[in-house]
């Protein structure tokens, strides 16, 4: 296929490149001549903007910052993409810019799926990525296929922005756990409990949860988590404290209830106005 693929950062760079790999033809465009000269080493055909990559696509992917940006550049591409094209944005959006961009790109009698990932820069470079799909039956149907070089894993969610609620209802579930686990090596440590003897007991227990026993906030017990690494991300606290303002604006827009979320938003919020590089697990240190 020839696939337009339009952010070509962190997570974009290498998910063409695993496209390429897999044999499509890739046509891309950022804003960063060092994005686009990282991405050309992979492969990447590289045209001078987004509307000339879309030209001829079967199919376009977009990985952007925000929403704002997703919209704008849906409204300048859109024009210049051929009636039923398949377009796929895979940014980490609010439910309603998902909503909103899927009008758009149907308006303009195109398919049209959102599909955030989770796995991080690791998973994009390795093609594991989680895609968790948003869309009508024919559109995550047609999807599937273009997704699988960078997917560990598709997990179709229903209707369009579905995605990106699985993604934020995910999020806020791992901001709250990483909190928690934390709030408990904190205590251990005051209660006189070795890190290792706590974190041996809990794997092995109820409270065992992927921010203990991948992400461990202490260093020690796990040789590969961001704490025996300065905290060097992992997954970054700026990009955790995104997605749970995203997570909050849905909760205030759905009328729904999430105490601690909304209170590990608020943590996360102050946590990052200094930290934001660090890998998220670090807001063990403001507990202590
Ligand atoms: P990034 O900043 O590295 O990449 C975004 C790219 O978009 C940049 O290269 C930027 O130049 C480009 N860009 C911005 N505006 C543009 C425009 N108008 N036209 C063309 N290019 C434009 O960010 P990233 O880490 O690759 O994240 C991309 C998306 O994936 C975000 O929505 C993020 O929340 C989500 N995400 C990131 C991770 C992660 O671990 N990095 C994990 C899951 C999801």
């Amino acid at each position: 296929m020839k696939i337009a693929f339009v952010g070509l950062g962190n997570m974009g760079g290498p998910m063409a490149a695993n496209l390429i790999s897999a044999g499509h033809e890739v046509v891309g465009f950022d804003l960063s001549a060092d994005a686009v000269a990282a991405a050309v080493e992979h492969g990447v055909t590289s045209v001078e903007n987004a509307e000339a990559a879309v030209v001829g696509a079967d199919a376009v992917i977009t990985m952007l910052p925000s929403g704002a940006i997703v919209k704008s550049v849906y409204a300048s591409v859109l024009d210049h993409a051929a009636q039923g094209t398949l377009f796929i944005d895979s940014s980490t959006i609010s439910v309603e810019d998902a909503r909103e961009v899927n009008a758009q790109a149907s308006a303009a009698g195109m398919l049209q799926v959102d599909a955030p990932v989770s796995g991080g820069v690791k998973g994009a470079t390795a093609g594991t990525l989680a895609f968790m799909v948003g869309g009508d039956d024919e559109s995550v149907s047609a999807a599937q296929p273009v997704l699988a070089p960078m997917a560990g894993k598709v997990v179709p969610c229903g209707g369009t922005g579905n995605g990106q609620a699985a993604k934020l209802c995910n999020n806020m579930i791992l901001a709250v756990q990483q909190i928690a686990v934390g709030e408990a090596f904190v205590l251990a440590e005051k209660l006189g409990l070795a890190d290792q003897a706590l974190y041996d007991v809990v794997t092995g227990a109820t409270g065992n949860c992927w921010a203990l026993h991948t992400n461990c906030p202490v260093p020690g017990p796990v040789p590969t988590a961001p704490s025996e690494n300065d905290y060097k991300p992992g997954f970054a606290t700026a990009l955790m404290n995104k997605d749970l303002g995203l997570a909050m604006a849905a909760v205030s827009t759905a009328g729904s209830s999430a105490p601690l979320g909304t209170h590990a938003a608020e943590l996360y919020s102050a946590f990052a106005a200094e930290n934001g590089h660090l890998d998220f697990s670090a807001i063990i240190d403001t507990l202590k």
